[in-house]
């Protein structure tokens, strides 16, 4: 079932209209990769204590939950290349990919959902559920409901990174996604790395190519600075390119593209 899971999870990505672009054959996401992890792993209580209590665990969401799906949706090589450019604003790819490959994203859940409810088993998509939501103001800053890099984390996906975003085997480019059914799957995760393995700057103090390339001054050393990116990526660039590039979200990126770990986890180089 496990195999059959996740092929069905890569030929959706590979065959759906709804991954590409409107204007050309082009894909927004190349093949995914998947992990499955257990409802019952410890890390979900983990999760409450260090992101907070307001983080659901999937028992909370899915009572008689046993499996947590969740995916990396790695962004193409062409958009990537086009975003490296840019040093103020993201390119129009790299925008089109955050508006439409997320509405992508999100009919990706809906289908793994329905088809888990096809073959008897209940599912849902976190982040798709009415409940959830986004916090503006916890100890730890904007967090949300349910944290899609945590469940990437917790299914052995990637690490974390000193601007806030999971590094993956396939980089740091990418959208992520999960959802949480009660079908009971072997999980895929092992040991886990530690939760910043994967960085550069963590794993030796080196890099820190993510600082140079924002132009808000939103990273530094000692981390990421949410509401000042925030602002500039919602407000500042929304006003200034999302009729320019007929998008609703423009997203940015750039310190996801041209920096060491854009397509790669850097440390095991
Ligand atoms: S650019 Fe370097 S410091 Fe920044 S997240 Fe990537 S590996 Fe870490
Ligand atoms: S997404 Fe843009 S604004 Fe936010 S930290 Fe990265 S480069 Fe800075």
């Amino acid at each position: 079932m496990e195999e059959l899971l996740c092929s069905e999870i890569v030929r959706f990505v590979r065959e759906e209209p709804g991954n590409r672009f409107p204007d050309r054959e082009q894909h927004y996401f190349d093949q995914p990769l998947v992990g499955l992890v257990s409802a019952d792993d410890p890390i979900w209580l983990q999760y409450q204590q260090v992101i907070g209590p307001f983080h659901r665990t999937p028992e909370q969401l899915l009572p008689g939950a046993a499996t947590v799906i969740s995916w990396v949706l790695p962004i193409t090589r062409s958009t990537r290349e086009s975003n490296r450019s840019q040093t103020e604003v993201p390119s129009r790819a790299w925008s089109q990919t955050r508006s439409f490959g997320d509405r992508f994203n999100a009919d990706l859940r809906r289908h793994l959902v329905a088809w888990l409810q096809q073959r008897g088993h209940r599912a849902l998509a976190p982040q798709l559920d009415p409940n959830w939501q986004e916090l503006a103001d916890t100890p730890v800053g904007i967090a949300s409901t349910w944290s899609e890099r945590h469940a990437a984390y917790a299914a052995g996906l990637g690490t974390f990174s000193l601007n806030d975003a999971l590094i993956t085997p396939r980089g740091i480019a990418h959208r992520l996604g999960s959802v949480v059914t009660d079908l009971p799957l072997v999980p895929t995760v092992g040991e886990r790395p530690g939760v910043y393995d994967y960085c550069l700057h963590y794993h030796n103090g080196s890099c820190g190519a993510c600082i140079g390339r924002c132009p808000v001054a939103a990273i530094s050393r000692q981390g990421h600075d949410k509401p000042r990116c925030g602002i500039y990526v919602y407000t500042t660039l929304t006003g200034l390119l999302a009729e320019r590039y007929q998008v609703p979200i423009t997203g940015c990126g750039l310190c996801q593209t041209r920096v060491p770990c854009e397509e790669r986890n850097p440390v095991t180089r």
